[in-house]
């Protein structure tokens, strides 16, 4: 079995093939067993106090939302329930002080890993209604259909389905050294994998060659896949790769980057293992690396330790 990054591992089956019968979607609302999650401008309600956990809620109090037709999607069954999101952004229910809405990427290392792969279907989903409410096609207010898969526009009938993002983010390696990026919106000395949205008509692996040399001016000859992970903000696949880089000399793009470099595996090594322990000081000067919640981490990882090669 391939590793399971944050975010990966979705626990739920989705039914995708009753989730368009609206009838059996009103019928899941009706049971008291069904669980809702609300989110306030993309933020999930989560239990304050004790242990961090996403605030499940029966679906009554929250009747009049749906009826007035906030956005809901049926996130899938498990445990013999229904889970659904709710866009609770414009909703006026007195805040409980028990609870209080965090942010997904705050929140994701505190809670567990199925809750945090719910989280970013949930926060996907609900984010892509919420900018995507006219048919591309012919501009009239579309409407949610398929417990909230689709958008279906009731004049030109076309239907338009929820977007993911393909990037490509990649390790090159040169013999014992690999190459990492410092970008400009990185703060302190945080370097990182390149990476970058494919384009359409290119593969996987031109893509991770293109990236790289347009980034830092290196060629790279085989590409190997490592392994993917649905990045939720707001709708990325992140596809991870080490590249065999052919050339050493690096010119770098400073539209994108403030430096590159080459590090040696044993620098990776422990700017691995300082990452994995906590959030290096972003003011530093020391170059780090993000957390292990990102798959640029989880790359440089199993290069630096030795699992995998290009
Ligand atoms: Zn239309």
């Amino acid at each position: 079995m391939e590793e399971i990054y944050c975010f990966a591992g979705n626990p739920l089956d989705r039914a995708d093939e009753r989730r368009r019968d609206a009838g059996w979607i009103a019928s899941l609302l009706d049971e008291p067993s069904s669980r809702l999650l609300p989110m306030r401008d993309l933020k999930p309600s989560v239990h304050n106090g004790g242990a961090v956990e996403l605030e499940w809620q029966p679906v009554d109090p929250w009747r009049a939302q749906i009826e007035a037709g906030a956005t809901l999607v049926l996130l899938g069954l498990g445990d013999g329930r229904a889970y659904f999101a709710l866009d609770a952004s414009g909703a006026d229910l007195p805040p409980d002080p028990a609870t209080e809405n965090i942010d997904v990427r705050t929140l994701a290392p505190l809670i567990s890993p199925g809750e945090a792969a719910i989280l970013a279907e949930a926060r996907s989903q609900i984010d892509w209604h919420a900018r995507h409410r006219f048919c591309a096609q012919c501009g009239t207010p579309s409407v949610v259909a398929a417990g909230g898969w689709t958008r279906h526009c009731p004049s030109c009938k076309a239907h338009h389905f929820p977007r993911v993002d393909p990037v490509v983010i990649m390790l090159a390696v040169h013999g014992e050294r690999a190459l990492l990026g410092r970008g400009r919106r990185r703060p302190g000395a945080r370097f990182s994998c390149l990476a970058g949205y494919m384009e359409p008509g290119e593969t996987l692996e031109e893509a991770v060659r293109r990236e790289v040399r347009e980034e830092s001016g290196i060629r790279c000859g085989r590409v190997r896949y490592l392994a993917s992970q649905p990045w939720p903000f707001p709708s990325t696949l992140m596809m991870g790769f080490l590249a065999e880089a052919l050339t050493e000399e690096i010119t770098v793009d400073t539209e994108e980057l403030v430096e590159a470099r080459w590090f040696e595996r044993d620098e990776i090594r422990d700017m691995v293992a300082r990452a994995a322990a906590g959030d290096p000081d972003p003011a530093t000067q020391v170059p780090s690396l993000p957390g292990p919640v990102a798959i640029a981490h989880q790359i440089c990882r199993r290069w630096a330790t030795g699992n995998d090669s290009v």
